[in-house]
């Protein structure tokens, strides 16, 4: 580290220069901004567009991790880190909700959107029952079109929290009658069963409606499978490719579900159309939370990868229209992954008797053809000891389910008290012994969670910052102020 100059000079000279750059640094102040500015606000040089890609149970380890596995298995740069962390602005952003230390989804989210902190659980609404003002809310006030992209439910915490307000983010009906008031243009992903009167098939409306109709019925273009987002062509937007939940990439079935990318880019055909004022889009990576709560690193991998296709369709559309910021996030960390270095077994401490993760332990996983959460669904409520060797033996090859872990899944019971998701954390430990992807839990962390920015505006969110300052800036740039 240099040492300043001033430092370094006689202490009266030193006082004279320390003088003459106070005056210095007042003039300068006072030509840049006016008196009443507050002093923490830069010029901005505004997007028309901005894309957020968010990653939910995403931080550093993880991506990371889709930078290394994507390296070694797929011979492919992965553009969140060579790219967009790289070249762009980085920034890190601590997650603490109300009155906890660890938050979940719905909190973070509202902190990242409204720039207000909430308690866990909290759609954009104080827990006296007021609601924030969302970013959508302020695009859509500002002109611009806006966008909602998940491989969740639509109305899941995320793109709820970026656009809507409940006390409780379980108030699943509620929070599909709220999308049709405001108006999405476009509205991606899975959660059909809100949507839909129970006496549909896989509806689960309680009042009789059916709000894919209502949607239709105000001019809405609506997708149900990957052919029919494909052949979309309209300006507004409603695609819902599954009952609740999408799948996770790795079970994905390409005729039913489109991936993110494919999302992404339909979204943007979709926004790019009557947009004078630009628009507001948000793509959230759901599976990469899923997969974290599972422990299940096989799905996680795939499941970056997915996601970094999505950077890649908006970092191809910035090249096109240079007036776009994308900005890259996640919510929280899920999971505390942690890929290490661990004891073969335990028959002896010894160094030697020690393997790292490495190529050999991802090209392990690449060889895994179903998700934990599959193998919980085949298995059911009884697990039976016959059925869980076969998965394993077909979908986990190179694997063997130590015997203490087998009877832990057939009886139902948990490893540990935070490793609460049957039998997928108990499974995730096999894979964890034989390849070293350990968890440290089956929920969320305080990781911080990184920010990556480029594109105008995009210098606003660089360094260390709370999730609420990243959302006073969403605002900032949505405005353009
Ligand atoms: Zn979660």
């Amino acid at each position: 580290m240099t040492i300043p100059q001033i430092f370094l000079l006689p202490r009266r000279a030193a006082l004279r220069a320390f003088a003459a750059l106070t005056v210095a640094l007042v003039i300068v102040g006072c030509a840049g901004a006016p008196a009443d500015a507050p002093q923490a606000q830069t010029q901005l040089s505004a997007p028309k567009n901005i894309i957020i890609l968010f990653a939910d149970g995403v931080a550093s380890a993880q991506w990371e991790y889709g930078r290394y596995s994507s390296m070694v298995l797929r011979q492919q740069g992965f553009v969140t880190t060579d790219i967009v962390f790289k070249q762009g602005t980085l920034g890190l952003a601590s997650t603490t909700p109300v009155g906890a230390f660890v938050t979940d989804s719905a909190a973070a989210g509202t902190a990242m959107s409204t720039g207000v902190k909430v308690v866990n659980g909290a759609v954009a609404m104080t827990a006296d029952g007021r609601p924030l003002t969302t970013a959508m809310e302020v695009a859509k006030a500002s002109g611009k079109r806006i966008g909602l992209v998940t491989t969740a439910t639509v109305y899941d915490a995320t793109p709820a929290a970026f656009s809507i307000h409940a006390k409780s983010r379980t108030e699943s009906q509620n929070l599909v009658d709220q999308y049709l008031a405001l108006e999405p243009d476009v509205l991606l992903g899975g959660g059909a069963d809100y949507f839909l009167p129970a006496s549909a098939a896989g509806g689960k409306r309680k009042d009789g409606k059916d709000m894919i109709a209502a949607f239709r019925a105000k001019g809405w273009q609506v997708a149900r499978n990957s052919a029919e987002l494909r052949a979309a062509t309209g300006s507004r937007l409603l695609g819902l490719f599954s009952d609740d939940d999408m799948d996770l990439e790795i079970d994905r079935d390409p005729v039913q579900e489109p991936t993110t990318a494919d999302m992404a880019t339909a979204a943007l055909k979709a926004l790019t159309q009557n947009n004078a004022k630009g628009f507001v889009l948000l793509v959230e990576n759901e599976n990469t939370d899923t997969a974290g709560h599972a422990n299940d690193a096989a799905a996680l991998m795939r499941a970056l990868w997915a996601f970094d296709d999505a950077v890649k369709v908006a970092l191809d559309y910035q090249r096109a229209f240079p007036d776009t910021l994308i900005l890259i996030t996640g919510d929280h960390e899920t999971g505390g992954f942690s890929p290490t270095y661990a004891q073969k077994d335990l028959s002896s401490l010894s160094s030697s008797n020690r393997f790292t993760v490495g190529d050999e332990h991802l090209k392990m996983l690449s060889r895994i053809t179903m998700s934990l959460n599959k193998v919980k669904e085949k298995l059911g409520a009884k697990p039976a000891g016959a059925a869980l060797d076969d998965l394993v033996t077909k979908h986990f090859p190179g694997f063997t389910l130590d015997q203490d872990l087998r009877t832990l899944i057939l009886n139902n019971q948990p490893l540990e008290r935070n490793a609460v998701y049957l039998p997928q954390n108990t499974l995730a430990r096999m894979v964890a012994r034989q390849a070293g992807f350990y968890w440290g839990t089956s929920g969320h962390t305080p990781q911080p969670v990184v920010i990556g920015a480029m594109g105008p505006g995009a210098q606003l969110f660089h360094g260390w910052q709370d999730n609420t300052d990243f959302g006073q800036k969403l605002h900032r740039v949505i405005l353009g102020r």
